[in-house]
C-alpha cells in the first residue's frame, strides 16, 4: 500500500524538509500523519480528506503509481528517506522549532483544491488546478499559448499551469479541461442530463475508453501524462457524434491545448515517447495527431465547425472570438492569406455588432441598467477589434 508520505511528495503538496518534520513528530508524539500535516498548517482538511481517498484507490505498487504520475523526483525520495534513517540513528536537529518554521515557510501554496461533482456518474471529489490568484501570464505565443509567467512574491516553487489543466473523475473516468468539466456541451444543442446519461453508457460499455485510463504510462517525463489524459478526453467527447457535427467548441478547446502540451517537448527522445504512446491508439483511432500541427489542423477544422454549427456560439455572441482565435492558429502555421481572411472577418462582425449596439444606445429608450449593460460589451467590442486590427501587423512580415 502506498503511503501518504509518497503520494504528497509525488504530489508536490509537501516539501522533502515538511515531510521530514512530519515523520518525525509521527514518531515522537505519536497521530495520524493528516493530523499533523493540519497542525503545522502544512497541508488544509481538505487536501488531507483527497490524500487519503487517493491512498484508498491507488491500491498498486508504489512504484508504479509513482511512474504512472510522473511527478516523482527520486532524489528527493531519497534524500528524505536518508534523512529521516539519520533522525533515527540520533541525528535530532530536524525538530528543532526552527527547522519547522522554515518547512512551514516552504507551504506549497500554488494548487487549489476545488471540491467537485463529477457531470456524468455525480461523485463528490476534489479536484485541483494551480491557483489563477497567484500567476499572470506575462508573455504568450501569437495562439495565446502562456509561455512566461509571473508568480506572487511568496511563492518559490512552481509549476507549468498547462500541466495541472485536466480532470478526470476518479470513479468514472469522465476526463475534461477543467474549464469544461461541470458543463461539456451547450444546453441548448444537449441537456446536461442527456450529456450524462450518454456519457455514463459510454464509459461503462465502451472498451476502448478503458484501453486510455489503463494505458501504462512511460517514466521520465512531464508532459506525457498530460498528453494521455488530453487524447483522453478527446476520444470520450468524439464518441458523441452530436458533439462533433454541433457542439465542437469543446473538442476544438481539448485539440489546441494537446497542441500547447506538444509545444512543450524539448527533445526528440520525447518526441519518441509520445509516438510510441499514440501508436497504442491508431488501431482505433486512426489519425490521431502525435505533433503539433496535427493537433492545431484538428483544431482548426472543430473550431470552423463551432463557428458553423453550434448555438451556444450563435446565442452567446462569440463568433468573433472563434475566428480570430483560428486566424492566431493560422499566422502560427504561417498561412497569412487564411490569417488575413480570418481578421477581416472578425473586424466586419465586430463593427457591425458595434454599430447596432450604438444605434440602440442612441434610439431606444433604456433603462440606467441597460444601457450600462450595452456600453460594457460595447467598450469590451471596441477593445477586441484593436486587438484584432493590431493582429494584421503580424503578416506584414511573410510579405516581405
Ligand atoms: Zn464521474
Amino acid at each position: 500500500m502506498v503511503t501518504i508520505g509518497e503520494i504528497v511528495l509525488q504530489k508536490n503538496l509537501l516539501s522533502a524538509k515538511q515531510l521530514f518534520v512530519i515523520l518525525n513528530q509521527q514518531r515522537e508524539e505519536g497521530g495520524q500523519f493528516g493530523y499533523i500535516a493540519v497542525k503545522n498548517d502544512f497541508l488544509t482538511k481538505a487536501q488531507v480528506k483527497r490524500l487519503l481517498d487517493l491512498q484508498k484507490t491507488l491500491r498498486k505498487p508504489v512504484g508504479s503509481i509513482l511512474v504512472e504520475f510522473n511527478k516523482v523526483d527520486q532524489k528527493t525520495l531519497d534524500e528524505v528517506w536518508g534523512q529521516y534513517q539519520n533522525y533515527v540513528n540520533g541525528d535530532e536537529a530536524a525538530t528543532t522549532t526552527e527547522s519547522i518554521q522554515e518547512a512551514k515557510k516552504e507551504r506549497n501554496i500554488i494548487f487549489k483544491d476545488i471540491q467537485s461533482t463529477c457531470p456524468v456518474c455525480k461523485e463528490a471529489q476534489m479536484q485541483q488546478l494551480v491557483d489563477p490568484d497567484c500567476h499572470n501570464v506575462i508573455k504568450h505565443d501569437i495562439d495565446l499559448r502562456p509561455t512566461e509567467y509571473s508568480w506572487n512574491e511568496n511563492i518559490s516553487q512552481t509549476e507549468d499551469p498547462i500541466l495541472f489543466d485536466i480532470w478526470e473523475c476518479s470513479n468514472c473516468h469522465f476526463t475534461a479541461k477543467h474549464r469544461y468539466f461541470f458543463h461539456p456541451t451547450c444546453e441548448l444543442s444537449m441537456s446536461d442530463y442527456n450529456f450524462a446519461r450518454r456519457m455514463t453508457k459510454n464509459l461503462e460499455s465502451n472498451e476502448n475508453i478503458k484501453r486510455f485510463y489503463d494505458c501504462e504510462i512511460p517514466p521520465g517525463m512531464d508532459y506525457i501524462v498530460p498528453i494521455l489524459k488530453t487524447y483522453q478526453a478527446i476520444y470520450i467527447l468524439e464518441q458523441i457524434p452530436h458533439i462533433v457535427r454541433k457542439d465542437a467548441l469543446p473538442v476544438a478547446s481539448h485539440y489546441h491545448h494537446l497542441a500547447w502540451l506538444f509545444r512543450g517537448i524539448e527533445t526528440k527522445e520525447q518526441l519518441k515517447k509520445i509516438r510510441k504512446l499514440a501508436g497504442k491508439f491508431r488501431d482505433i483511432w486512426p489519425d490521431i495527431p502525435v505533433i503539433e500541427e496535427e493537433a492545431l489542423g484538428k483544431a482548426l477544422k472543430s473550431y470552423e465547425t463551432a463557428y458553423y454549427e453550434s448555438e451556444q456560439v450563435e446565442r452567446d455572441h462569440f463568433s468573433h472570438v472563434i475566428l480570430q482565435i483560428m486566424g492566431r492558429i493560422n499566422i502560427y502555421l504561417k498561412k497569412p492569406e487564411e490569417a488575413e481572411e480570418l481578421f477581416k472577418e472578425t473586424s466586419k462582425i465586430l463593427e457591425s455588432r458595434i454599430l447596432e449596439i450604438t444605434n440602440q444606445l442612441e434610439t431606444k429608450d433604456l433603462s440606467e441598467e441597460q444601457s450600462k449593460k450595452l456600453n460594457e460589451e460595447k467598450d469590451k467590442l471596441v477593445k477586441f477589434l484593436m486587438e484584432t486590427v493590431s493582429l494584421f501587423s503580424h503578416l506584414e512580415k511573410f510579405k516581405s
